[in-house]
């Protein structure tokens, strides 16, 4: 089923929220400035699964409910999929200039469909029977789903059962279901969806299995508390006028997701215990996320460079040639990173379940392409822009009667740009100097070092090492 984003609102409403922002409960969450662009985000994807247009893109037909459904809530099993969710992705982030929050529920989903089958297979277990059933349950719905990996972690050099639920675990296991502790980091979008699906964030060992647990879990579960990450600047912004903060879609809104003894009925159990599944579970999440990750990556520089350009011709310098070489390095950036995933599409691998895992290589080098591209698609940016990007004055300027002339006039580029024009487009070029992107690029789908460590095994170097010594007969 697909439902519009007035349907999606008004169910998000009617649930009730452990929802904190600066220190305070917040009642009415769906309202609140911090959230509400959150909602806004997730909205469009209900919004172009509805419009003819784009249809082909943003829907898919269930192989399940023999019906379309949001291909955000789609399972690959033909290529075809796969790469039509990459193109997904980047899709989103051009409309958006930001998350579209739905992108981890639907790779993890993806990822438990290949490990859930396994296991089963392997051992006997119910879990890809019940996360069949589920995915029927969230297309039929046409439920927004977040994905909650990033345990809290406390000190790194520690294994799991070492420290005190630093990861999620299994605290007690009852006849009608399981108990779960912790507190899941760095949550994309989690105070603003319907349900969660939660899954470990590393391979585990057995000393370690109460950890080994993964699960769907609705929004405003029992015990279910969402602390969200202090975005006081932005809403404060947004008061000082329409565009004063930038991109109308809002920073990237995270939460720290606190599990105080949460209740998770067996039927919306997907694993319990099986440290062995944990490794290739994320392993298996990774791949899929980086690949899409690199989709969202290359469209949020695609605004990055339009926002340059758009600058650059405001400043009556588009045409210079260091300007241009610069666009070029951003185009070279973003379609290098946007290719390679491509690559790990087209290269992809089907597996036994039937769905079809991008091929790792490539997408972990994509997502290590993604993260140096738009890091040097701001510092152009910034180079472009001048120091503007960084100094201006604000909306409220502008609109003052005692000083907006003066505004109008000193903040003005080529005298045909309506200052407000080239104020707009710096606000929007300031949001992505001062926002939390650039995080985000470097640890979503992990930390640097996880892809680099990919690469380096399924690179196979020892291949390599052998061609040499063919060559040169040693
Ligand atoms: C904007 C944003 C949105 C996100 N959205 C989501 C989401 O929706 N869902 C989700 O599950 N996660 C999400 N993440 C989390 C993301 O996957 C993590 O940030 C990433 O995996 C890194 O984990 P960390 O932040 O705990 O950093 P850390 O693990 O603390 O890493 C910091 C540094 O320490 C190093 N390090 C860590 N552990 C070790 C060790 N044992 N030995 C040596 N070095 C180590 C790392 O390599 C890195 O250099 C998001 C992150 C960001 C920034």
């Amino acid at each position: 089923m697909l439902i519009g984003k007035g349907d999606y609102v008004n169910r998000l409403s009617k649930k009730s929220l452990r929802v904190y922002v600066n220190g305070e409960r917040v009642e009415n969450f769906v309202e609140h400035p911090n959230i509400k662009p959150i909602i806004d985000s997730i909205g469009l994807t209900y919004e172009l699964a509805q419009a003819d247009e784009y249809r082909e893109l943003t829907t898919a037909h269930s192989q399940f409910i023999d019906e379309p459904v949001n291909r955000f809530l789609h399972i690959y099993t033909t290529k075809e999929d796969l790469l039509a969710r990459l193109k997904l992705a980047r899709f989103y982030s051009q409309r958006l200039a930001t998350c579209n929050y739905r992108c981890v529920g639907s790779d993890a989903l993806n990822a438990l469909y290949t490990v859930t089958y396994e296991m089963d297979e392997a051992l006997g277990t119910e879990y890809h029977k019940r996360l069949v059933e589920y995915i029927k349950y969230a297309q039929r719905n046409d439920l927004a789903l977040s994905g909650a990996l990033t345990d809290v972690k406390g000190d790194r050099s520690k294994k799991p059962h070492e420290q005190d639920d630093m990861y999620l675990k299994i605290v007690e296991k009852r006849s009608d279901g399981i108990v779960v502790k912790g507190a899941k980091a760095h949550q994309s979008g989690a105070v603003a969806v319907d349900e969660t699906i939660v899954m470990p964030t590393i391979a585990l060992k057995e000393e370690d299995k109460a950890y080994a647990v993964a699960f769907a879990v609705p929004a405003g579960a029992e015990g279910l508390i969402y602390v969200m990450q202090n975005n006081a600047f932005e809403a404060k912004r947004r008061e000082d006028g329409e565009w004063e903060f930038g991109n109308p879609y809002g920073v990237r809104g995270t939460c720290l997701m606190i599990f105080d003894n949460v209740f998770i009925p067996w039927e919306r159990v997907f694993m319990c215990e099986e440290y062995k599944y944990a490794a290739p579970l994320v392993g298996n999440f990774a791949n899929i996320h980086r690949y899409v990750g690199s989709g969202c990556k290359a469209g949020f520089i695609d605004t990055i460079i339009g926002a340059a350009e758009l600058m650059a011709d405001y400043n009556g310098v588009l045409n210079a040639s260091h300007i241009q070489a610069k666009i070029t390095e951003m185009i070279r950036g973003c379609e290098g990173c946007y290719a390679c995933a491509l690559a790990a599409g087209y290269e992809a691998q089907q597996t036994k379940s039937g769905v079809w895992l991008p091929h790792g290589l490539y997408s972990n080098v994509s997502k290590l392409l993604g993260f140096t591209a738009i890091g040097d698609a701001i510092v152009y940016l910034a180079d472009i822009a001048g120091g503007i990007c960084v100094t201006c004055p604000s909306e409220r300027d502008l609109k003052n009667p005692e000083i907006g002339r003066y505004i109008e006039h000193y903040l003005r580029g080529r005298e045909d740009v309506p200052t407000e024009a080239r104020m707009k487009v710096i606000k929007f070029i300031e949001y992505w100097m001062a926002g939390p992107h650039e995080g985000g690029a470097v640890h979503g789908g992990g930390s640097p070092i996880t892809p680099n460590l990919f690469i380096k095994r399924l690179a196979n170097v020892k291949e390599k090492v052998e061609l040499v010594k063919e060559l040169l007969k040693l």
